[in-house]
């Protein structure tokens, strides 16, 4: 029984996107490397549930978690840092708090008292956060609170953290991260945004216990002094985050600041002398000295914008790494395809992927490079709405279905090869029908994904509302799509595989999802070794 658990909090100033998400990850990651056992949460003040229901303009990609969470994309970065499974608790929004503590008034849970922010709001909060320290499983529960200081709706969150400082001592402290930005026309770094977002914080009654700064220029000693002394925090206590060339670099950076051993310090809890970091320095080692670079190009309806695929992306960098090779993920706008162009468009791509992705716009761009990456043997993974486009490709282009589609897009198509399952109809009325998390999915021991598996029983995470229609799956393997891998449960389609192609895989489920800095997916490490493979075929017959 782990007796103090420690309860550390992120909160942010003066802007957002300052990487609150990549400082906690960090941080999590050096404390690992310490010894100790770390999750990470996050508390978004917004007032949806989850971020489910959000389309990516407005907030990045959904992560989705073993258990079926539909989460805040920050969970993704806890997750390839930490390498440790997150959850439904481990992403709160103020809407899941009010919906609980609602329901809970309509129980008659609270006896008749008036219903208010503080106390009820705050300790609905308290409980969200405690309840990761009462699982006994972590010596620290590191929790980001997401937004500004200041911000209306991160009150009731801060006021928790009051409380929390002030009932726990020691076993809480606030990392309050800022930023100090350069003004060039005089030269010089300012802190008095830090000194203002401090100031806010206090008005709510909250010290922090560390500053980190986030900075283009390094601090020098004399504004890590000034900050320490303005802000009522010991000068070590002052931390440099400056912009790094990766992520992956900040939890070096912040070895070198001293951010593990400040917390240590804060919260009482004594110094193991070692720590230990070397798989994480081999892998930012392999990620910056590439013995050559791959052109792989992802193909999506957000490319966009710089979050909608993030996993996907990382998950890239992650088989690019285990591969000794950069990928360029080159993006384009399925919208923007079509036959005339196709061949244009994806030239030069050693490799394609094709995103998931909801409903019709883009979706014939999907299907035209999925035929152009089949008919000239280029790799080729789809996940997901990727996967779908394949089957539909398949049957338009092979089969001779020339009307195939999906009924998510076409309810009167006369082929629907990717369809609702007649259970799902039913829940489809009352809501709620998406299948969410982890699912069994067993792999034949013949085909190519067995070989990138190596194992014929796997788990993976899905996020989708339609399947792989069972009624043509002999006609499939009759004309060379392989059915590489199955739900063994409701006996649904979660792989299909191209015979004659060197690599073509579509999965149903979501490997970008579990891909970590310590596990890279084996799915993408496959899909980079087999773009390098073409890449170097391409080159020699050229
Ligand atoms: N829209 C598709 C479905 O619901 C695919 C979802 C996805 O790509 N995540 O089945």
């Amino acid at each position: 029984m782990r007796k103090n658990v420690k309860y550390i909090f992120v909160t942010g100033g003066v802007s957002s996107s300052l990487g609150k998400g990549i400082i906690s990850a960090s941080l999590a990651k050096l404390l690992q490397g310490r010894g100790f056992s770390v999750t990470i949460q996050k508390l978004d003040p917004y007032i949806n549930i989850d971020p489910g229901t959000l389309n990516p303009y407005e907030h990045g990609e959904c992560y989705v978690t073993d258990d079926g969470a539909e989460t805040d994309l920050d969970l993704g970065h806890y997750e390839r840092f930490s390498n440790t499974p997150t959850s439904q608790a481990n992403n709160v929004t103020t809407g899941r708090i009010y919906q609980n503590v609602i329901s809970k008034e309509r129980k008659g849970e609270y006896l008749g008292t008036t219903v208010q922010v503080v106390p009820h709001i705050t300790d609905e909060i308290k409980r969200s956060v405690q309840i990761l320290g009462q699982t006994n499983k972590y010596d620290f529960v590191i929790t980001e609170i997401g937004g500004t200081v200041g911000d209306i709706e991160s009150f009731p969150f801060i006021e928790t953290v009051r409380q929390m400082k002030w009932e726990m001592g020691n076993d809480c402290a606030v990392i309050h991260l800022t930023l100090v930005p350069f003004l060039r026309a005089a030269g010089e770094l300012k802190t008095k945004p830090t000194q203002h977002s401090v100031k806010t914080m206090l008005e709510q009654g909250v010290q922090p216990d560390i500053i980190v700064c986030r900075t283009e220029h390094p601090l020098n000693e004399g504004i890590k002094r000034k900050i320490a002394q303005f802000c009522n925090v010991s000068p070590t206590s002052v931390i440099e985050s400056i912009d790094a060339e990766t992520i992956y670099d900040v939890p070096l950076l912040m070895r070198e600041e001293k951010l593990d051993i400040e917390i240590l310090k804060v919260t009482n809890t004594p110094i193991p002398e070692e720590l230990d970091l070397r798989n994480w320095e081999r892998f930012v080692h392999r990620l910056k000295n590439p013995i050559g670079d791959v052109n792989i190009g992802l193909i999506g309806k957000y490319v966009e914008l710089k979050d909608a695929y993030k996993s996907i992306n990382e998950a890239l960098v992650h088989g690019g790494t285990e591969n000794e090779y950069k990928v360029n993920i080159i993006s384009i706008q399925s919208e923007k395809i079509d036959a005339s162009n196709v061949g244009t468009k994806l030239e030069g791509l050693d490799g394609i992927l094709v995103a998931p992705g909801f409903g019709g716009r883009g979706i014939e761009g999907k299907i035209k490079a999925i035929k152009y990456a089949r008919e000239n043997k280029i790799p080729f993974l789809g996940i997901c709405l990727g996967m779908q486009c394949a089957a539909i490709e398949f049957s338009r282009n092979v089969l001779g279905l020339k009307d195939a589609h999906t009924t998510e897009i076409d309810k009167e198509t006369p082929d629907p090869v990717i369809n609702l399952m007649e259970e799902q109809k039913k829940v489809t009325n009352l809501g709620g029908s998406m299948r969410l998390g982890l699912y069994d999915c067993h792999i034949e021991n013949d085909t190519l994904t067995f070989q990138e598996y190596q194992k014929q029983d796997i788990k993976e995470r899905h996020r989708h509302r339609y399947e792989f229609n069972n009624d043509y799956r002999s006609i499939f393997v009759e004309n060379g799509m392989r059915i590489a891998g199955i739900n063994p449960d409701e006996d649904l389609v979660e792989i299909i595989e191209l015979e004659d192609h060197p690599w073509f895989i579509g999965v149903q489920f979501h490997p970008e999802y579990k891909s970590t800095v310590k596990e890279p997916h084996p799915l993408f490490t496959g899909f980079v070794k087999a773009a390098i493979l073409h890449k170097s075929a391409s080159t020699t017959t050229k």
